[in-house]
């Protein structure tokens, strides 16, 4: 992944005070603020706790993709930490008003944040952060992935869910961490697999797998997040009348099946080349296609 160079234009910071209706003075309840000064209080429960949950969103030539879908989730995931309800159309504006403060680039990446607060205060805190994307492009030619055990079952969304699986929360160090092992593996990605000995997702992704005309995802019910990027692109495949399915399957279907990828809204499309020591086909084809629907676009151009 390569960092943004010093030409890359400055993000733009948008802060949600009214992100669960608490502003109430007829006034927009966001405001842009200068995203190189100090915003967030040290007290906040996200600093001490990494107690929040949160939503990135892809921009493509100033297109956001899946908005609605994104914020749906963010409910959701806010729902499951007992956050307050976020105010979705409020926050919707607000991530037009940060794209449309954002120099204009091919790839914006938008992030969505939802902190249960400074301590004491009970009251959320809230902002949009849009930044130039990193270049993915390295990931979306193919992608060497290790499986590394998450050390949770399958079942543990229902046995327990205080664990929060399948929750987008800002407590992302153990997915940063599992990341490091990969590379330290000489692979670029993971895929997390559970104790019971099935595939789950990546530490910032979602499986999906080829074989013939059949695609197949990991079940939502197997604690994994419900992803917006498979759910476009199964959407796509059922127009073409392919059959999408979610099942659980082992790491010797994924390394046997005719292709797979990671699929995540920045990220996009990451075949994978290499799963643990099996090499894997990259079938380019539909990974142009991939990318497209992704990118809000028409596959068919792809
Ligand atoms: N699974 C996890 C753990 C993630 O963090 C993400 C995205 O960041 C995904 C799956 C993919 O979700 P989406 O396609 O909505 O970006």
């Amino acid at each position: 992944m390569t960092q943004p160079d010093c030409t890359t234009p400055s993000p733009v910071l948008v802060w949600v005070p009214g992100v669960a209706g608490t502003v109430a003075d007829g006034s927009e309840p966001f405001r842009i603020a200068d995203a190189d000064d100090p915003q967030l209080l040290v007290t906040d429960l996200v600093a001490t706790r990494g107690d929040g949950v949160f939503e990135t969103i892809g921009v493509f030539d100033g297109a956001p993709v899946n908005v609605g879908p994104h914020l749906r989730r963010l409910g959701r995931s806010a729902q499951l930490v007992e956050l307050p309800s976020p105010d979705l159309d409020v926050l919707s504006r607000a991530i037009d008003a940060a794209i449309e403060a954002h120099a204009p680039v091919p790839e914006l990446t938008v992030r969505v944040m939802m902190t249960r607060g400074v301590e004491g205060t009970g009251t959320p805190t809230a902002w949009i952060h849009a930044r130039t994307a990193d270049d993915w492009s390295r990931y979306r030619a193919g992608i060497r992935v290790v499986t590394l055990d998450r050390g949770l079952s399958t079942t543990v969304a229902e046995t327990s869910p205080w664990l929060l699986a399948g929750a987008k929360t800002l407590s992302y160090a153990v997915n940063m961490a599992a990341t490091r092992e990969a590379v330290r593996r000489g692979a670029d990605d993971v895929l997390f697999t559970s104790t019971d000995g099935y595939c789950l997702e990546g530490p910032t992704s979602t499986l999906l797998v080829k074989r013939g005309d059949t695609w197949t995802t990991t079940p939502a019910s197997a604690g994994v997040l419900p992803g917006t990027s498979i759910a476009s692109v199964f959407a796509m495949l059922e127009r073409e009348g392919q059959s999408v399915r979610e099942e659980l399957m082992t790491p010797a279907d994924v390394a046997s099946a005719d292709a797979a990828w990671l699929l995540s809204s920045s990220r996009l499309a990451a075949p994978i080349a290499q799963l643990d020591d099996t090499p894997l086909t990259v079938d380019t084809e539909r990974t142009a296609q991939i990318l497209a629907v992704l990118k809000g676009q028409d596959p068919q151009s792809a």
